[in-house]
């Protein structure tokens, strides 16, 4: 048997993966279905030539912070890796003309502020975020393993007492706007920060979603965001010169279509219709295609908690190669890079759910990323990229919120969609559709016909609800990846510590091995 291992899937966890296990000397391979590597970490043109567009991921201030980074950071530089750092990291557009920032400046950021209660909470929560980021983020970066779990909770007991680790325990249970509310009086901010839930399945009433605008409010003030130079793709592209420049191969148009094992072990995979053997096999696949590519496993629990994983609504995504900066009526509003479309918490309680009864949302959430404000790279001289995310979109559209979209396909429905959340900025910004000189629109089938990880468009691979997240993702007694067959693990965003591009699954297996 080979001693080589082999990994399925060139998404961000997978070459973190053979990155870290190349660089202590063992032999890789990864394989990947598409023309590319990186998964939802890539940089394409994909409007205009000279217009460089992530074409997912666009915020790396995860992978900057991440457990892989922290260990390989230099080597990283060395094969090329560039960040740049941006003090402004998000806003969110109110009614037109209204907007609150959030930057590492305090002042700026109270400036928008409109109660003097409300600054003096935010100053509570920077003050006990030294304190308590040591349990909330601790947790993200601790396999669901009983040995590191269990060192986590002591250590954390330790530092904050029995009492402190119970409201810990309570403020992970618990939903954005409980938080929001509890903690602001001024709807404004209850608007700003639970758009940061949208980001994941975590919409305003879901318990356990308090956690991910805490982390990003905090988070932003403290350390500000972080996008690559040039691109995403820098992360990409250094990974893969990484795993190269120790041996190790990457290897795209290379789809797995099985995973071979017999008594209970792993004995390879299949490509191009032949078998190419191997003791350890990674797969950063999405469950179902997991449960597609690996037949009954002889572990009823794991097979049934494959074919039960749930997945989250969709996301659309439209890219523009842009003539001029957009000419927010709020014009500080240029200087950040995420600016959240969303006027009130509502709203994004209502797009929830009108994206999980199946129908295109009436007034989306929406996203709109301003890399070239910070990195002008990515453009010709003077001109714009724009990323907007629209959240949340239906994978299968039963009807429109809004009873004005008749196409119930997303080729029909594709192009009227993105429309309706153009319009959204160009309320906030009058005259911005003057500026569109190229556009790209992408569905959430098309996100999935472009990665079959992300099921029905869902940007997440899978919801993070509380009954599918923790010891819970992706199948309760898995979540360390392991998997019944021995010698086959599962990395990606369906494994803890999920989505995003910090990578844990991946670094956390790498370790392990
Ligand atoms: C539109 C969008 C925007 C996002 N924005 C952000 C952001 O700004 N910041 C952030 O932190 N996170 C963001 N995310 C989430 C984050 O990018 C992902 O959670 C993360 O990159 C997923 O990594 P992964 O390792 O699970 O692999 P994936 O990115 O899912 O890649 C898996 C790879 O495996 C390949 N593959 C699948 N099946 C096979 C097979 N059978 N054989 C061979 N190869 C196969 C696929 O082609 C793909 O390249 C975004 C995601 C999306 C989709």
């Amino acid at each position: 048997m080979s001693d080589t291992v082999t990994i399925i899937g060139a998404g961000i966890n997978g070459l973190v993966a053979a990155a870290d296990l190349a660089a202590r000397g063992r032999k890789v391979q990864v394989f990947e279905r598409g023309p590319a590597p990186g998964g939802a970490v890539r940089t394409e043109e994909l409007t205009l030539p000279g217009f460089r567009h992530d074409v997912a991921a666009m915020n790396l201030s995860m992978f900057a912070g991440s457990g892989f980074m922290a260990k390989h950071g230099a080597e990283m530089a060395q094969h090329g890796l560039e960040f740049v750092p941006i003090d402004r990291p998000f806003a969110q557009a109110l009614e037109p003309g209204d907007y609150l920032g959030v930057t590492k400046d305090l002042d700026e950021t109270l400036a928008t502020f409109h109660s003097e209660a409300d600054k003096e909470a935010w100053k509570a929560l920077m003050a006990g975020f030294p304190s308590r980021v040591g349990a909330v983020g601790g947790l993200l970066g601790t396999p669901m393993k009983r040995g590191p779990l269990l060192k986590f909770l002591w250590k954390q007991w330790r530092a904050l007492g029995a009492a402190g680790l119970v409201d810990t325990a309570q403020f992970l249970l618990t939903s954005p706007r409980t938080w929001l509310t509890e903690t602001f009086e001024d709807p404004r901010i209850h608007a700003a920060l639970s758009s940061w839930g949208m980001h994941l399945d975590f919409a305003p009433d879901i318990a356990g979603g308090a956690i991910f605008p805490y982390l990003e409010a905090m988070g932003g003030h403290f350390m500000g965001m972080v996008i690559g130079k040039g691109g995403a793709a820098t992360v990409t592209d250094a990974l893969v010169r990484m795993i190269e420049a120790h041996g190790g191969t990457v290897t795209c148009d290379a789809e797995v279509t099985a995973i071979r094992h017999s008594a209970g072990k792993v004995t390879g995979v299949t490509l191009n219709g032949e078998t190419v053997p191997s003791g350890t096999v990674l797969a950063g696949l999405a469950p179902v295609h997991m449960a597609r590519l690996t037949g009954a496993t002889g572990n009823a629990g794991f097979d049934v908690g494959l074919k039960d994983y749930q997945y989250a609504p969709g996301t659309m995504m439209i890219h523009l190669a842009l003539d001029a900066p957009v000419p927010w009526i709020a014009k500080q509003m240029n200087d950040f890079a995420y600016v959240h479309v969303g006027r009130s918490i509502d709203g994004a309680a209502k797009v929830y759910a009108e994206a999980m009864a199946g129908l295109l949302p009436e007034a989306p959430l929406l996203v709109v990323g301003q890399p070239t404000r910070f990195d002008p790279s990515r453009a010709p001289e003077g001109k714009h990229t724009l990323w907007v995310q629209v959240r949340m979109v239906p994978g299968r559209i039963r009807g429109d919120a809004a009873r004005q979209i008749t196409a119930t396909d997303w080729d029909g429905a594709r192009t009227a969609m993105a429309d309706r959340a153009l319009d959204l900025i160009e309320e906030q910004a009058p005259g911005f559709r003057a500026t569109i000189l190229g556009r790209h629109d992408v569905s959430p089938l098309d996100l999935e016909a472009g990665n079959p990880n992300l099921v029905g468009g869902d940007q997440v691979c899978g919801s993070h609800h509380m009954r599918q997240n923790f010891l819970y993702r992706p199948v309760r007694g898995f979540a360390d990846g392991t998997t019944p067959i021995s010698g086959l693990h599962m990395i990606g965003a369906a494994v803890w510590p999920g989505a995003g591009t910090g990578a844990g699954s991946g670094f956390f297996k790498a370790q392990e091995l």
